[in-house]
């Protein structure tokens, strides 16, 4: 079996009393969607915390592409190409979508510029960004103010700024919240064609989505994961299906 880009061992978390995670083990493989599921107050988004280094487990370690990164920080863990999506307040509403990607750009190159008018003329930056966009699906709507957006093109613009870090595997909390039908049919287009490019651990509670992308899901409740499985495997399993899926 292929090394995994990312692995979790024995991931534990309290809050007083609440164990939020409760020795928690799983790897994220190559080319894979691996989904989370399971239902409010799990410990999904703790799990999820715990690896981007927001939160530091009480005990357990973390692994990301054969390195122990226990001890780096968010920025650290981020400039190694773990992605985190969909942290909204990093968009700019005033920026069109185009300027929005370039910043990211220039933060992934790590380039600090005096005036921003006249770096975002850069065509180191213009270009790379325009790749991002298409990658997204959100070519031709460069010119567009962020703010004007809908809400299933905000989720592209995020992703398109999350692949201007390159990343080697995107974590995703509840991508699709939020979003309607045909959003949703488009993000899991979009989500589809980006394991390519990095595989993805997606916390996500629709579950037409997570059973039309998923490679493998696990099954997390209270804290624990109960199952991981193919998607026939977890629709088939009783104890999921008792204490989640409800089928
Ligand atoms: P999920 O994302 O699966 O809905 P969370 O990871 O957000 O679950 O929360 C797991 C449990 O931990 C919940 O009971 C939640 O109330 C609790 N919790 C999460 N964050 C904190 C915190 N910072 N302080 C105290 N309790 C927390
Ligand atoms: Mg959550």
């Amino acid at each position: 079996m292929a090394e995994p880009i990312l692995e979790l061992t024995d991931l534990r978390k309290s809050f007083g009393a609440l164990k939020a995670t409760d020795g928690v083990s799983l790897t994220l493989l190559p080319g894979e969607i691996h989904a989370l599921i399971g239902p409010n107050g799990a410990g999904k988004s703790t799990l999820i915390k715990q690896i981007v280094g927001e939160i530091r487990p009480d005990s357990g370690t973390v692994r990301f592409m054969g390195q122990g990164i226990d001890a780096l920080d968010v920025a650290a863990r981020a400039r190694l190409g773990l992605a985190r999506s969909f942290q909204v307040s990093q968009v700019i509403p005033d920026f069109t979508v185009l300027q929005n990607v370039m910043l990211a750009v220039m933060g992934a190159q790590g380039r600090v510029f005096r005036f921003l008018r006249p770096a975002l003329r850069d065509p180191g930056l213009t270009e790379p960004a325009a790749q991002h966009l298409e990658a997204a699906g959100l070519a031709g709507r460069e010119g567009v103010k962020a703010a004007a957006l809908s809400h299933g093109e905000r989720r592209k613009l995020e992703i398109a700024m999350a692949l201007a870090l390159q990343p080697r595997a995107f974590l995703l909390d509840e991508p699709m919240a939020g979003m309607g039908l045909e959003g949703a049919q488009q993000l899991t287009t979009l989500l589809s064609d980006l394991r390519a490019k990095a595989p993805i651990l997606l916390v996500e509670h629709d579950m037409d989505a997570v059973f039309a992308l998923a490679d493998r899901i696990s099954v997390l409740v209270y804290g624990r994961l109960i199952a991981t499985g193919t998607v026939a495997e977890i629709r088939a399993n009783p104890e999921v299906q008792r204490s989640y899926l409800g089928e």
